[in-house]
This record gives structure tokens, sequence and C-alpha cells, in this order.
């Protein structure tokens, strides 16, 4: 049978990462982060990291040739072909969604993570990082012990202008993924306990076609 191909999307704090977990996990797909692509890249000091440093350390999108020719390289790999991979953090515009299309390598759903703008700026208004520990909490969803309460601090990310900008980033990066592959989406609503959203995602996949777009 063919491998399982997944991309997945979710705004800035919607549980993505978590939920990628999971789905490599049960699945045995490759994960394929854009993100952490890069900054593998830049860690091995090569000709595209440097090139992507200043585009990211600024926030911004790298640009589309070389995220595209670093992602279709690594979707080639055996690994992939063997096992199927999730796609995560690609497509982020619609340059690398017709791309991608164009490539030929196709898949056979989009999970699009459901958060409202009103609720990702709460979360990220409440989290603090412990700096002594890393340890991630929310005044109100995962409230810390009292005692260590006078040292915990904002993570720079969860600034809410910067948080905002992130949101608009992303949800202009979603038009442009829905536009190429609205066909296969299918939208999980995130905005309850990480657990439910696993078990409705699990749902949804389990009705999934074998073709693929
Ligand atoms: P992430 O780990 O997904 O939050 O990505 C971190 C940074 O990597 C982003 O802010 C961008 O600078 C860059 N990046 C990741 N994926 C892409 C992409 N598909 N297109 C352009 N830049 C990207």
């Amino acid at each position: 049978m063919a491998p399982l191909m997944l991309m997945i999307a979710g705004p800035p704090g919607s549980g993505k990462g978590t939920l990628c977990d999971n789905i490599v996990r049960d699945y045995g797909l490759v994960h394929i982060s854009g993100g952490d692509l890069l900054r593998e890249q830049i860690k091995a000091g090569t000709a595209l990291g440097n090139e992507a440093k200043g585009y990211m350390a600024r926030g911004a999108l790298v640009p589309d040739d070389l995220v595209i020719r670093m992602i279709l390289d690594r979707l080639r790999q055996p690994d992939v072909t063997k096992r199927g991979a999730l796609l995560d953090g690609f497509p982020r515009t619609g340059v690398q969604a017709e791309a991608l299309k164009k490539s030929g390598i196709k898949f056979n759903a989009m999970i699009v993570l459901e958060v409202s703008d009103a609720a990702l700026m709460e979360r990220s208004a409440g989290r603090r990082l412990d700096p002594t520990t890393g340890a991630i909490y929310h005044l109100k969803f995962k409230p810390p012990p009292k005692e260590i309460l006078s040292r915990l601090v904002i993570r720079p990310d969860d600034e809410p202008a910067k948080q905002r900008a992130r949101i608009k980033i992303y949800n202009e990066s979603k038009d442009a993924l829905l536009k190429a592959y609205g066909a296969i989406a299918i939208s999980v609503n995130a905005e309850q306990p990480i657990a439910a959203v696993y078990a409705e995602y699990q749902q949804k996949v389990k009705g999934l076609s074998k073709s693929k777009l």
C-alpha cells in the first residue's frame, strides 16, 4: 500500500507541535518541518543556512526558491517514499504550494488546526517560562506553583505585538494553502483539550479517501 502523505498547518500556539509528535509516533511517518530543516542548515553552516539566517532572525519568511529546493529534496529521500511523511510548516506561500503541486508528489490530506485569533492571543498572553527549569506554564490553563511565580518570564515570541504579527502571517499563508489544497483539507477544532484534538484528528483521518491530490 502506498505510504500516507500528510500536510499540517496551524497558527502559532495551536498545539501543532504536540499533535505532530502524536501523529508521527502512531503512524511511523517521517516528520519534515520547514523550520527544523532550516535550523539544521544554519547549525551546519551551509550556504543555504547562511542565507536563511537573517530572515529567520527577523521572523520573516525565507525566500521561496531556497525553501522549495530544500523541501523537495527532502521529500524525495528513500525514507519518505517508504514510510510516508508529515509535512509541517510548508507550504507557506502560494508559490510554495504551486511548486509542491507541480513536483508530482501527492498528498492524502492537509490537516488544518482551527483556533480563533482571540483564543490564540489569550494562550500567549498567559504563557510563562521558568528560566531555571525551562518549563512552560500558563497562568490560567497550567498554573505554576506559587513559590516560583516571581521568577517566571514572558518569552519574546509571546509579546502581544509579535504574536499578532505571527497570526497575521499564518492567516495569509493559510489562504494560499487552501487555494491549492482545499480539496483535501481536513479541519480539526484545536480549541479543545489536547486529547480531544487528537481524537477528532483520528476520527477524521479514518474516513480518509485513499486518493491523493
Ligand atoms: P517554524 O519553526 O515553523 O516556526 O519556522 C521558523 C522560521 O523558519 C520562520 O519564521 C521562517 O523564517 C522560516 N520558515 C519555516 N518554514 C518556512 C517556509 N515554508 N517558507 C519560508 N520560511 C520558512
